[in-house]
């Protein structure tokens, strides 16, 4: 383990799994807790198999009680201070519907007023927050801008766009800059402080929302993708005046049980029109960065091609898989931490 672990961090792809508390209908079923954390050995063992145990290494482990800060400073931190430097990176939650992407990304205000104190605050809030905090101690000018889109059966749709209607974009290579792509018409809004994003993702969800009620869609089927990207301009000594522009993307996956588990159960998922491309091209991408591969599929996803200048080479990745401790989820639990482990 300790040998793969290197090869992952020489790779710059951290990935860690964090397990929810059991819920409250979890409780009433009596389904009981099957999965023990060891954060110290960054291990999870899971119980309740028929015969033997079965137990999983990764980078990091966090066990049910952890907070969102401490998520924040072990996977998130690190990549802002990249992204400061110049260099794109990114986060990504994954893992069944239900079992705390929203919740690691976004996060729970616990009264309108907003501060960092905030226990509840996830991810892109804490990212935000601290990010303007270190800019605002550098003398450089800078500015930050922000986007939020939402990829539903392989289409691009602007979760900020001040226009009323739920409009496709679409996705061109950069001609300039060999490998990014450029999305037409994205909105991507200036903010000024941390504050001004609970607004933007706020707005963002009830686009979302709406959306969903109007088109019949499955909430759990689409990836949002929240970029943020920092302008700045130093200046040195001698007068000469240095560009820096870095990416952080944020990206909360469809939920894992869209790709399935067994070969069988994917064909039957495919029949059915239920194999979320993006979800099954992201897997294919990180597993074939991990282990240095000359061709990265890129190009067989929308999700994929919009992260290409952000995955892989001189790029840092975080990978924060969550899963439900409860008995009754154990097959997705499973095929989570299956997962997970193929990306280190
Ligand atoms: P997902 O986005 O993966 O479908 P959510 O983030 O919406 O899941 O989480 C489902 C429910 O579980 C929410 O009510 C959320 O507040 C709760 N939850 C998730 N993770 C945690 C956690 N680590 N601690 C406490 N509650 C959590
Ligand atoms: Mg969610």
């Amino acid at each position: 383990a300790g040998s793969s672990r290197k090869s992952a961090r020489e790779c710059n792809i951290q990935v860690a799994v964090r397990c929810r508390p059991l819920n409250r209908k979890e409780q009433d079923e009596n389904s009981p807790s099957i999965v023990e954390c060891t954060p110290q050995l960054s291990k999870i063992t899971v119980k309740g198999l028929k015969y033997d145990s079965k137990t999983f290494a990764y980078d990091h482990v966090f066990p049910p009680e952890t907070s969102q800060v401490d998520v924040y400073e072990t996977l998130v931190e690190p990549l802002l201070d990249e992204v400061l430097t110049g260099f794109n990176c990114t986060v990504f939650a994954y893992g069944q519907t239900g079992t705390g992407k929203t919740h690691t990304m976004e996060g729970v205000r616990s009264s309108d007023a907003v501060t960092v104190e905030d226990p509840g605050l996830g991810i892109i809030p804490r990212a935000l927050y601290q990010l303007f905090e270190k800019l605002e101690q550098t003398t450089n000018e800078f500015s930050v801008r922000v986007s939020f889109l939402e990829i539903y059966n392989e289409e691009l749709f602007d979760l900020l766009s001040p226009l009323d209607q739920y409009q496709k974009l679409r996705l061109f290579e950069d001609s300039r800059s060999k490998g990014s792509v450029v999305i037409q018409g994205l909105e991507e809004v200036i903010v000024h402080n941390a504050s001004e994003v609970f607004g933007l993702i706020q707005r963002g969800t009830e686009k979302r929302r709406t959306s969903e009620t109007k088109m019949n869609k499955a909430s759990s089927r689409s990836h949002s993708v929240f970029s943020v990207t920092v302008h700045q301009k130093e200046s040195s000594m001698t007068g000469e005046e240095l560009l820096k522009t870095g990416k952080l993307y944020l990206v909360d996956l469809a939920g894992s049980e869209n790709i399935g588990r067994s070969g069988a159960k994917k064909d039957r998922a495919r029949e059915a029109g239920n194999i979320n491309q993006s979800l099954l091209t992201l897997g294919r991408v990180i597993q074939k960065l991990v282990q240095k591969e000359q061709h990265i599929p890129y190009r067989e996803s929308k999700l994929t091609r919009l992260l290409q200048d952000s995955l892989g080479g001189r790029t840092k990745t975080s990978i924060i898989a969550t899963i439900s401790p409860a008995m009754c989820n154990l097959e997705e639990t499973l095929s989570t931490l299956d997962y997970a482990f193929h990306a280190k």
